[in-house]
Parts: C-alpha cells; sequence; structure tokens
C-alpha cells in the first residue's frame, strides 16, 4: 500500500533526514509534502508539495500555532502518515492537531514501517530495557520519531519546483506570546562525540570537590559527564553533561563511573560504551553490573590518587 506522508519541520537539517524517511515510508507509488515551519530548503530529496505559512503572526516555536498550521494542512493533503522529530514543541503540535483531527499521536517512535495489518513501529518501554512494537490499522496517524535519522543514503533526486501552497492558518487566541528567544550558546559541550568520559553523580558532596572530577578528566582526555540529579537538581553542572534516559546517550570507548548508584534511567544513557569502570563504596551498587572494572572504596580517597598516578606518568588504558 502506498502512503501519503505529511513532514512536520522547521529546519532544513532536520527537514532532509524525515524526507528520506518519508519516503521510504510512503513507497514508491507514494507521495511526500512538508509543512515548513521557517522557510528553508532547497531539499535534497523529493517533495511533492510544500506548505509554506504565510500568516504574519505565525510563531514557529508554539505548538498551539503549528497545531493550528498542520490541521490546515492535513485537511488539504489528507495524509495517512505525518511524522515530524521529537521536539518538544512539535510533540505538542501533534497531540494537539491529532486531536482535532481524531489521530492517533505517537510519541518516541522507532522505525515506523508499513505491514499488510497497517503502519507499525517501535517504542523504548522501562527506560529502554524493553522494546514495544505497537501498530494501528486506521489512518491518518500522527508519529513523532525518537530520533531524527541522519542518513543520506537512497536519497532521490530533488524537485526544482515542488508545488508551493502558502497556508493562511487561524491562530488560536491565547492570551499569551513569545517574549524573547535566547539561542544556546555556539561551542557547547557535545557529549555524544565525546571518546572517553568521566562521570559524576550523587557521591560528590559539593560542587567545589567537582575539581577533583575534572582533574582527572583532564588527564585522561575526557569530557565531564554526570547524572540527573547533580544537573537537574543541583545545578552544579549545565544539561549539556547529563547522561540518560531524559539526558544524552553517550557510547565512548571509555565511560568511568564516579560515585553513581546505576539507576536504569542512568543506565540507558550509557550502556552502550565499550569499556566501563565504576568507583563506589557501595559494593552492591547496580552500576557494578555493568562495568568492567569494579573499584571499591571512597572516591575521595581514589580520585585523587588515580589523577596523581596518570600525572606521575602511568598510562591511560587506550
Ligand atoms: C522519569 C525519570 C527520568 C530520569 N532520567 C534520568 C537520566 O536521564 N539520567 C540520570 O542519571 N538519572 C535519571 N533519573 C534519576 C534516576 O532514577 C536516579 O535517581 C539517578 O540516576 C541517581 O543519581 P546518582 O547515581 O547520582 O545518585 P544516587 O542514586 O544517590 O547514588 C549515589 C551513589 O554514590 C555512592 N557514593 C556516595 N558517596 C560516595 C563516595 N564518597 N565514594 C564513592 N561512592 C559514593 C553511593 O554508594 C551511591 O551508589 C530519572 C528518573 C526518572 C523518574
Amino acid at each position: 500500500m502506498s502512503e501519503r506522508v505529511l513532514v512536520v519541520s522547521s529546519n532544513t537539517g532536520e527537514s532532509t533526514g524525515l524526507i528520506e524517511t518519508a519516503h521510504a515510508f510512503a513507497g514508491g507509488d507514494g507521495s511526500v509534502a512538508l509543512l515548513e515551519l521557517t522557510q528553508g530548503g532547497p531539499y535534497p530529496s523529493r517533495v511533492r508539495r510544500i506548505y509554506r505559512v504565510s500568516t504574519p503572526e505565525f510563531d514557529s516555536a508554539r505548538g498551539d500555532h503549528i497545531s493550528a498550521a498542520l490541521v490546515s494542512a492535513t485537511r488539504d493533503f489528507e495524509p495517512s502518515v505525518v511524522v515530524s522529530g521529537p521536539a518538544k514543541v512539535a510533540r505538542e503540535a501533534l497531540a494537539r492537531a491529532g486531536a482535532v483531527v481524531r489521530a492517533p499521536s505517537i510519541t518516541g517512535v522507532r522505525n515506523p514501517r508499513v505491514t499488510a495489518d497497517g503502519v507499525e513501529w517501535s517504542r523504548d518501554l522501562l527506560s529502554g530495557n524493553a522494546t514495544s512494537i505497537e501498530r494501528v490499522s486506521t489512518r491518518p496517524v500522527f508519529l513523532s520519531l525518537s530520533a531524527v535519522p541522519t542518513t543520506g543514503e537512497g536519497g532521490h533526486d530533488p524537485d526544482p519546483s515542488p508545488e508551493i501552497v502558502p497556508l493562511q492558518v487561524v491562530l488560536p487566541a491565547y492570551p499569551f506570546r513569545r517574549v524573547s528567544v535566547q539561542p544556546k550558546p555556539p561551542g557547547g559541550l557535545n557529549l555524544e562525540a565525546a571518546d572517553r568520559i568521566v562521570s559524576i553523580g550523587r557521591g560528590l558532596q559539593k560542587k567545589e570537590d567537582l575539581a577533583l572530577i575534572e582533574a582527572l578528566a583532564k588527564r585522561w582526555g575526557a569530557a565531564v559527564g554526570c547524572t540527573r540529579p547533580i544537573a537537574a537538581e543541583s545545578g552544579w553542572l549545565s544539561d549539556d553533561h547529563w547522561v540518560g534516559l531524559t539526558g544524552h546517550r553517550v557510547r565512548p570507548s571509555l565511560y568511568v563511573a564516579i560515585g553513581i548508584s546505576g539507576a536504569a534511567q542512568h543506565l540507558v544513557g550509557m550502556r552502550d560504551s565499550k569499556v566501563v569502570v565504576a568507583i563506589n563504596q557501595d559494593a552492591n551498587a547496580p552500576i557494578f553490573q555493568q562495568a568492567d572494572y569494579q573499584v571499591v572504596g571512597d572516591l575521595y580517597a581514589i580520585v585523587p590518587e588515580l589523577t596523581r598516578r596518570l600525572a606521575a606518568g602511568t598510562r591511560a588504558p587506550s
């Protein structure tokens, strides 16, 4: 069966990955349209129609505005599937629009596919320790992906002249407006790209003691990671350092977990690391089940000693 797929996206980089996914999904006879929230392109893959919002007050950072545009585009294009990336605002928009057009709206979708029985996808359950396979036989269905694929393989020829459809949207009259947007400062930490990570948890007693961890990380040429409480509760490190289900998913060659208990939500973010070293004073800490090297003891004794030995010329593990 061929599908009509509508992609919702606000930046060219993301749109490209989503359009590729949409083509794979639509099949040879299907067609792909794009609800373009901020003007971008050209898109390397073929798009039959581009819906471009022309309402001056439209704010592409507001889920209720995107939802209004999505309802209009859905009524016009009549897609069988709507696909977005994982951004919060996109998820909000799909949920709102899904409620209006009476379509199920699903988040965290991996590997969407068409089967003889309907549209099927996978989703993580239990902090990624189980996978749920789900299927719906009705259309349309709204899917927001857990991650935007960075493919480029098998791309279609770009269509030099997709049909551009200006979209006049009736915006909701909610009594709030965006005052300003403050982009993240450039040059922040890219934890996913780090080859070595020294990560700290609540075993650390105070913010000043981060210096111990940073000194070890520097010796190892590693980035500093942390558990959620260190970023979200104490605020000792920014979200850029946060590893786990709701943080970054990393896969370095070396992950050193210091004063980290090993909660399932943390493990899901680092379990693909090649070599894991855990330092914890509790011999029964769950992190040890995940560790290749287990060091039972007080981090305040072990970390400075490790740093000192590395400084003295002991080779870092390769
Ligand atoms: C919906 C949801 C999402 C979540 N997402 C995430 C996520 O993305 N990432 C994440 O990390 N967590 C996440 N959490 C929180 C998670 O459940 C744990 O609470 C958290 O990971 C625990 O952090 P921790 O290991 O630093 O602290 P703790 O569990 O308190 O562990 C501290 C560890 O330090 C050890 N320790 C104490 N003192 C020393 C010492 N001097 N020397 C050596 N060891 C010492 C202790 O033995 C203990 O094992 C989430 C929770 C929920 C409900």
